[in-house]
């Protein structure tokens, strides 16, 4: 079928069963799992596995008469040829929306310094397009037109798990404008809930921007500093008390992009003012009435001021 015709994806599906066996051979990464806190019927349903060293993995392609070449192509051998991808990992598939295995990603439990690698993009697989437990998650998604965005692997199982089904994610990249015509067409209120630490509220503020800009509804949750979704799940506390407080996109904007400045200093205001001049420049004509007059009233300005667009601007991007 069109261009994955020379592409077997069915070799992806008896990979990934191979690393599942391997999870249950290997007591460490399953327990690894359970001391997360993922209980037996979510290691299933996200059929979660682990790869063992390179060598068990070789044999296994070999016995299961897997072509090395094919095997490079879906991502699961190095370009090279030389080694599997995920090496002492737990395994992650990453499903199309349709629900078959185009990719997978790995998190060691060996202390590797490189604590995920996902399959780099093949002819089935398009990272920067792909959202992680959307298989699961669309239904949900479309029955109460909501969308929970978050940044990782572990948050979507977890969350899925405490009943929070609308749960997906990016992979390993922040959220472009490639990703927008999947969201369009599941017609969703965004809600972003990242990492609350301050690589997250950055990749928030950035996602929020974007978003606006394109006509979504929605907002971010946060959760206590440093904590993300996995870990609140974990820790037991009450993941309403947090989803209840939504920051609308427009007021998160205008506040964490304040929050970066002292503003009762006047350059530092002036400074606010010229960030948040910057974003009001790429807004369409219709969305900037509504930011401008929120902003002037948070800055205790006059709404005039964010509409002045001086020569010497820096050029708006992003
Ligand atoms: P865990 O809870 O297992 O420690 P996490 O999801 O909280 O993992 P973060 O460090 O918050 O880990 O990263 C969020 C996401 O970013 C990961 O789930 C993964 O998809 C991606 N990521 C993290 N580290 C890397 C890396 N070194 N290379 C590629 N992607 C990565
Ligand atoms: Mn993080
Ligand atoms: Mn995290
Ligand atoms: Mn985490």
């Amino acid at each position: 079928t069109k261009s994955g015709s020379n592409i077997r994806a069915d070799i992806l599906e008896k990979v990934n069963a191979f690393y599942i066996q391997e999870l249950y051979k290997n007591k460490f990464a399953y327990d690894y799992l359970k001391q997360r806190g993922i209980n037996d019927s979510t290691i299933e349903k996200f059929a979660l596995g682990y790869a063992p060293d390179s060598m068990k993995q070789f044999q296994f392609f070999k016995n299961a008469n897997l072509n090395i070449n094919e095997l490079k192509a879906l991502g699961v051998l190095s370009e090279n040829g030389e080694y599997p991808r995920l090496i002492e990992r737990i395994t992650f598939p990453i499903f199309s929306a349709s629900g078959k295995i185009i990719a997978m990603g790995g998190r060691t439990i060996t202390n590797h310094p490189a604590k995920y690698i996902n399959f780099t993009n093949t002819k089935i697989f398009n990272k920067s397009k792909t959202f992680y437990g959307l298989n699961f998650a669309r239904e949900h998604i479309l029955r109460k037109k909501e969308a929970i965005i978050v940044e990782g692997y572990m948050d979507v199982i977890m969350l899925h798990q405490a009943g929070y089904n609308t749960a997906i994610a990016t992979l390993g990249t922040a959220l472009t404008p490639d990703h927008l015509p999947q969201l369009q067409k599941l017609g969703a209120k965004i809600l972003l809930s990242y990492d609350s630490d301050s690589a997250g509220i950055n990749a928030a503020l950035k996602a929020s921007k974007l978003l606006f800009r394109s006509f979504f509804e929605g907002g971010v949750i946060l959760f206590p500093e440093g904590l993300d979704p996995a870990d609140v799940v974990k820790s037991g506390n009450d993941l309403n008390e947090y989803f209840k407080n939504q920051i609308p996109f427009l007021e998160f904007i205008i506040e964490y992009t304040i929050k970066k400045y002292d503003i009762k200093n006047p350059l530092q205001k002036k400074q606010a003012l010229d960030e948040l001049k910057e974003y009001i420049f790429t807004l369409p004509e219709i969305l900037q009435e509504s930011f401008v007059n929120k902003a002037a009233q948070y800055l205790q300005i006059s709404p005039k001021l964010l509409l002045i667009r001086r020569s010497n601007q820096p050029q708006a991007t992003g």
